[in-house]
């Protein structure tokens, strides 16, 4: 049995964190979870980092944490404990795969099958940043080679190991000549050590664009950061909806599983949240801990429920879906399919 750190999250967190877990429970997952409080409980408890020792030490005990979105202030307030968590806990490859379900959601996009690969502990991320004088402010881009070589050797042997033909690399490096100018060049000597798969790289504009327009073209991509967080929501939002793809954060040590979005204030509490994203976090989080079977049930029964055309707002459409149904339902109509 495997013990598994368990946050809620804020927002839609704790709804679709229950639609999951009731589906981990029903498939037989051999799991047992610590609940932790972090977010946005914590930053109003007057913790101002927004996780207690004791949630950083169940974290760092039992390596694994199935994680629900959580609500950073913008502009303004308390650190992103996101990105807290992830430097702290050396999670250095973030994992998004965006794959159409056509002709079951509606996408534009019938062949897309994408596997975002983002560097996720530097760039502009790395939390320099501060006020210069009264009127500038700045942040440090930070992109070391160490950092480089681990993320883009990762997104080889990922390809490697799922059989992908090509991984793409996008930089700004006609810009930022330093910084993504060592990106693209340790790209470039990683991918010499693999002659099999095939490279490319594009300027992170125009390639973005060509990704909006033809992303059945790519296949596994690699970049930086900040590129790698906008190019995913845009790439998961071209499949069908943002509320569809999970995200693993993988460490040497450590592994944080979620939903590639956010807490959607905006939808909370109503029971209309699309729970696939952390339902995907949490069959990559099965094969991560070795239960693959386990994982291929709840895959299969998820899509079968998507093929069926039980589907949430987010992905309703009225001639491809059958019932509209919410949050509960979806999870109800899983776990009748497993
Ligand atoms: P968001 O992803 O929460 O929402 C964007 C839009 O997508 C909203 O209209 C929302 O209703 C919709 N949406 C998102 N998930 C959905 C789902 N599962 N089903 C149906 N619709 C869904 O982005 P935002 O509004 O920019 O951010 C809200 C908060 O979440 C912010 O505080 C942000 O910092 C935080 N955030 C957290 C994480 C995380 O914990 N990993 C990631 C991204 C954003």
């Amino acid at each position: 049995m495997i013990k598994v750190s368990l946050a809620k999250g804020d927002g839609i967190g704790p709804e679709i964190m229950d639609a999951t877990l009731n589906i981990l429970s029903a498939a037989g997952a051999d799991l047992t979870f610590e609940e932790i409080e972090v977010g946005e409980k914590v930053y109003l408890s007057g913790n101002s980092t927004g996780i207690s020792d004791d949630a950083w030490q169940s974290i760092r005990q039992n390596k694994i944490l199935l994680k629900a979105p959580i609500t950073t202030p913008q502009g303004g307030g308390y650190k992103s404990l996101n990105v807290t968590m992830r430097k702290t806990l050396g999670l250095y490859s973030n994992v998004r795969p965006c794959r159409s379900l056509h002709p079951f959601v509606t996408t534009k996009h019938p062949e897309m099958d994408v596997v975002i690969i983002r560097e996720n502990e530097e760039d502009l991320y790395a939390g320099i940043e501060h006020q210069q004088t009264d009127e500038v402010v700045q942040c440090l881009k930070l992109i070391s080679r160490p950092g480089c070589e681990k993320i883009v050797t990762y997104a080889f042997e990922y390809a490697k190991k799922y059989g992908r033909k090509k991984v793409t690399c996008f930089t700004k490096d006609n810009i930022m000549k330093q910084t993504d100018g060592l990106f693209h060049k340790v790209f470039d000597e990683v991918a010499s050590r693999y002659p099999d798969i095939i490279n490319e790289h594009w300027i992170v504009d125009i390639g973005s664009a060509l990704l909006a327009d033809s992303p059945e073209d790519f296949d596994v991509i690699v970049m930086p950061n900040l590129y790698g967080d906008v190019v995913s929501d845009i790439a998961a939002q071209i499949t069908g909806s943002v509320g569809l793809a999970g995200s693993a954060n993988i460490g040497q040590e450590c592994a944080i599983f979620e939903a590639i979005h956010g807490s959607a204030p905006d939808i909370a509490g109503k029971n209309v949240a699309n729970p696939s994203g952390l339902i995907n976090g949490a069959v990559m989080m099965l094969n991560h801990v070795g239960q693959s079977d386990v994982a291929a049930k709840i895959q299969n029964a998820w899509l079968r429920t998507i093929e069926d055309g039980v589907h949430t707002n987010d992905i309703y459409d009225p001639i491809m879906s059958t019932r509209r149904v919410g949050t509960k339902e979806f999870a109800e109509a899983v776990i009748a399919n497993l």
